[in-house]
């Protein structure tokens, strides 16, 4: 299952990038795209990383 992140939610500090154990989310501008979804291991450290809510299962 991939993730999705709400560009009009993101911040793009990058805090889902640190917390992803097997880099599914890179920066693209001034915001985070799950450019790796097919690697998703599911285990949700991303939204609980992120202050705004911006992640979820897609
Ligand atoms: S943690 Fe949330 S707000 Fe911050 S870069 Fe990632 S998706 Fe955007
Ligand atoms: S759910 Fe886990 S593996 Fe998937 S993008 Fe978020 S942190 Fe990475």
């Amino acid at each position: 299952m991939p993730i999705k992140i709400d560009p009009d939610k993101c911040q793009g500090i990058g805090d889902c990038i640190d917390a992803c154990p097997v880099g599914v989310i890179e920066k693209i501008g001034d915001k985070c795209v799950a450019t790796h979804n097919d690697e998703c291991l599911e285990c949700e450290a991303c939204l609980s990383s992120c202050p705004n809510s911006a992640i979820e299962m897609a």
